[in-house]
């Protein structure tokens, strides 16, 4: 394991090297206000689990991805805070008993968005809106596009709160479709909002923030499958696996 990330890191070095204009521009992120952070699902993080309530309606299959979309996109953003922090759960647990994050699940096409703690996902989105929605809920982040439309960057340095579901980093087995300023983005709002020493993990420097993360294990110390389902409140409806919108001149449904 270790090998694979050191080898992904010599590939990004090179990569910044190409993109040294891109990386060297200032970090753009916007953030909640102090007091919208404080309602973000970022407050639960040093619990023993990271709970997930999804409700709404989706068929058999679809729920399931929901479950694996939620819980890899939910570690995605808690990892750029594990390598800060060693007390940052890595157990998701779905239940709806007290949820930390609730998902309201939509069938087909629609404008997905998000609050502090709570997000609305169309079925048909890519992973990217996953990663994206929970910027706002979970990390409460702002989008940093230009105007109404996502992947309207302009001189933004490039981010998932920009780019969106699409874009160049859209691929999750790629990308965990974090940019440098979205790791810097949630960064700053835990200092924020968690004052006092934090202790890094022996091995943060050696895992790359923006490489694919995988659910079954997120990070190096992980040892066993943690992601537990106690249950949801989702109507299941009958019907096949929802079909993925990956056309990119969609890019502009998600808020
Ligand atoms: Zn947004």
């Amino acid at each position: 394991m270790k090998r694979y990330f050191y080898s992904l890191a010599l590939g990004l070095v090179s990569l910044s090297w190409a993109s040294d204009a891109l990386e060297s521009q200032p970090s753009r992120y916007k953030t909640f206000s102090e007091s919208a952070v404080r309602q973000c699902s970022i407050m639960k993080i040093h619990n023993p689990s990271f709970n997930i309530c999804l409700d709404g309606k989706a068929s058999a299959s679809d729920l399931e991805r929901a479950q694996s979309w939620a819980a890899r996109a939910s570690l995605t953003w808690l990892r750029a805070l594990k390598v800060m922090d060693e007390r940052v759960t890595r157990t998701i647990l779905f239940t709806c008993k007290e949820p930390h994050l609730t998902i309201h699940l939509r069938p087909g096409s629609g404008t997905s968005h998000a609050s502090p703690s709570v997000t609305t996902i169309y079925l048909t989105r890519p992973y990217g809106t996953w990663t994206h929605e929970l910027g706002h809920a979970l990390a409460g982040l702002s989008d940093t596009y230009l105007g109404t439309s996502a992947g309207s960057c302009g001189s933004q340095p490039p981010s998932l709160m920009c780019w969106g579901a699409y874009g160049p980093r859209a691929n999750p087995e790629e990308w965990s479709t974090l940019w440098t300023d979205d790791i810097q983005a949630i960064q700053h709002n835990f200092k924020k909002v968690f004052s006092g020493a934090a202790n890094p993990p022996s091995w943060s420097n050696s895992v790359n923030l923006e490489a694919p993360l995988f659910l079954n294990e997120p990070w190096p110390t992980r040892l066993e499958e943690d992601v537990y389902l106690e249950n949801h409140e989702v109507e299941l409806l009958r019907g096949p696996a929802s079909e993925i919108d990956y056309s990119e001149e969609s890019r502009s449904s998600d808020l």
